[in-house]
């Protein structure tokens, strides 16, 4: 698929909100290749008229998420095969997590490879935003974190014309 953004976090972190607010409408893809496949969804956005096709990570298998280390390779290694752009996502508001420092080894190893974007959601206020520098520390990231509030949407427009501009 062209134009595939995807988005990789811990569970909670806001994945599925920041999905539901950039897709306009989603498909079901059955793949039945394999189980794995199961453990997305897709759906399709537009931004000032670029067409891009979202992956929301994580939380289908079982029903849960599955945040051990073998789930967390899966997720990343799916968001980069799949992915023109990958969004790691963190929550700015809970601050650091062992499991982002999980996440961010294994995406560090693609670095350079793919576009991928440090995302800081739930920076609803500008104290929040701020408190997002803490998040430098995984050294994973193309540029500046992103600060955005998925649930608001403020923030999401500088990160989508970054995004969109590889497409
Ligand atoms: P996921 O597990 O990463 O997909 O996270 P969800 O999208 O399910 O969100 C987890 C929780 O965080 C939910 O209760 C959301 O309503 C909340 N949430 C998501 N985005 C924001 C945000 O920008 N600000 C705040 N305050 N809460 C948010
Ligand atoms: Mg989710």
């Amino acid at each position: 698929m062209k134009n595939t953004i995807a988005i990789v976090g811990r569970p909670n972190v806001g994945k599925s909100t920041l999905f539901n607010r950039l897709v306009g409408h989603r498909k079901a893809i059955m793949d039945n290749q394999s189980g794995v496949t199961r453990d997305r969804h897709y759906g399709y956005g537009e931004w000032i008229g670029k067409h891009f096709t979202v992956i929301d990570t994580g939380g289908y298998v079982h029903g849960s998420d599955d945040v051990f280390e073998e789930g967390i390779r899966r997720q990343v290694k799916l968001a980069i095969d799949e992915a023109d752009v990958v969004l790691f996502m963190v929550d700015v508001d809970a601050g650091m997590h062992g499991l982002d420092e999980e996440f961010a080894n294994v995406l560090r190893r693609y670095q350079g490879k793919k576009p991928i974007y440090l995302v800081g959601n739930k920076a609803d206020t500008n104290a929040r935003a701020h408190a997002a520098g803490e998040f430098y520390a995984l050294g994973v990231g193309d540029g500046d974190i992103f600060t955005i509030s998925s649930q608001s949407g403020s923030g999401t427009g500088d990160l989508l014309d970054a995004v969109v501009s590889h497409f």
